[in-house]
């Protein structure tokens, strides 16, 4: 049977720390329970939630807050050089890959320790170190919020770019993810180019080295989501035509502007924008720029909604005005 409980505070349920409430908060065990839930609770607001690391909740909320219990994962197929990994979508991701890696299966190793569950990692196409998880998803399954009936995505039709896919976009809000199919390698393929990686793993290379090695290197620069109230990198990086990039680079003659090449144009690191623009560190009530990565906003510990918002809109106003160049938040504002 599901677990419902009414007018329930979110905080536990939220990395940033938002002490909202929620009139109904729903937790399944199984498909059917999901279901029954959809049929049970048609007309009113639905949320799905993972666990809450990519979510700012800015005020109550007034509706039904899902959550999946189910959290297996399970081996279906296999062939000479790979596995195809099935895994439910409340399964904690980190959890998933550090069992893939134990077992010695490789493409997901870089992705270790970020914060979330399976099936939200497949709406934020959420990525790390050079890997993206749409690099090892086969299929997505969902189920239709209309009307319960099951709908396998393909990868191409899940639509995925930069922190992004078909689900935050034309099916916003109208599919849940109930299982993520994996296919992973039998040979270790490392992908070891992104920042210091390679000299973090050091010799002795295997999926099991690099998590560790990006672990490692998570720890010394991010926020420890059991410390700090954070909801991660809070802006996506913003990738520019190749012909703004230039008049960019052309006006700030005497700053060299970081960039990376990638498909669809050039991107820049949000962090070096909100450094130059002086608010690493810098506080607003109870929200801080992350001293050790400004990318990131943090609860300092009694954040309001307001404090993390207003924080997050002067340093978009500043980025704006002293390089012309738009961020937006990665975060998803409830
Ligand atoms: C310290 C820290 C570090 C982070 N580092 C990274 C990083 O390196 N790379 C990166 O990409 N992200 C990073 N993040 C962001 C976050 O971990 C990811 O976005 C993660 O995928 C969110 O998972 P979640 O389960 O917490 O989802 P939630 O925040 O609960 O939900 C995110 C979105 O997915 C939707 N959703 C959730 N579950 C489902 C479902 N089953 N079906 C349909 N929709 C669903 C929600 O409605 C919401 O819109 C970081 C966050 C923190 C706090």
């Amino acid at each position: 049977m599901s677990n419902i409980k009414n007018d329930i505070s979110l905080l536990p349920y939220n990395t940033f720390r938002m002490d909202v409430k929620a009139k109904i908060f729903a937790e399944y065990s199984s498909v059917e329970e999901l279901r029954e839930l959809l049929n049970q609770y048609r007309g009113e607001r639905l949320l799905h939630i993972g666990a809450g690391s990519n979510l700012l909740f800015t005020k109550d909320f007034d509706g039904v807050i899902l959550h999946s219990a189910m959290r297996r994962a399970r081996a279906l197929d296999e062939d000479g050089d790979t596995v195809l990994i099935e895994a439910d979508n409340g399964l904690v991701l980190d959890e998933l890959i550090a069992q893939l890696c134990d077992m010695g299966l490789s493409g997901m190793e870089n992705l270790s320790y970020i914060p979330g569950e399976v099936g939200a990692s497949a709406v934020q196409n959420v990525g790390a170190y050079g890997v993206e998880a749409k690099d090892v998803i086969e299929q997505v399954k969902a189920v239709s919020v209309a009307d319960g009936t099951e709908r396998i995505f393909t990868n191409e039709e899940c639509k995925y770019g930069y922190r992004d896919s078909i689900f935050k976009n034309e099916l916003q809000g109208k599919y849940i993810i109930t299982h993520v199919v994996y296919r992973l390698n039998k040979r270790l393929e490392p992908k070891l180019d992104y920042g210091n990686l390679r000299s973090e793993v050091g010799e002795s290379v295997s999926a099991m080295s690099i998590r560790e090695a990006v672990i490692r290197i998570r720890q010394q620069k991010l926020p420890e989501v059991s410390e700090i109230g954070s909801a991660g990198s809070f802006f996506k990086n913003p990738i520019v035509s190749r012909t703004d990039f230039e008049a960019i680079s052309n006006r700030l003659r005497d700053i060299t502007v970081p960039y990376y090449e990638q498909e669809g144009g050039i991107k820049i690191p949000a962090a070096w924008l909100i450094e130059q623009c002086g608010w690493k560190g810098k506080i607003v009530g109870g929200a801080q720029c992350y001293p050790k990565q400004p990318l990131v906003l943090v609860n300092t510990g009694n954040a309001t909604p307001q404090d993390i918002i207003t924080l997050a809109q002067n340093i978009c106003d500043s980025v704006k005005d002293k390089f012309g160049i738009t961020i937006s938040p990665e975060v998803n504002y409830i």
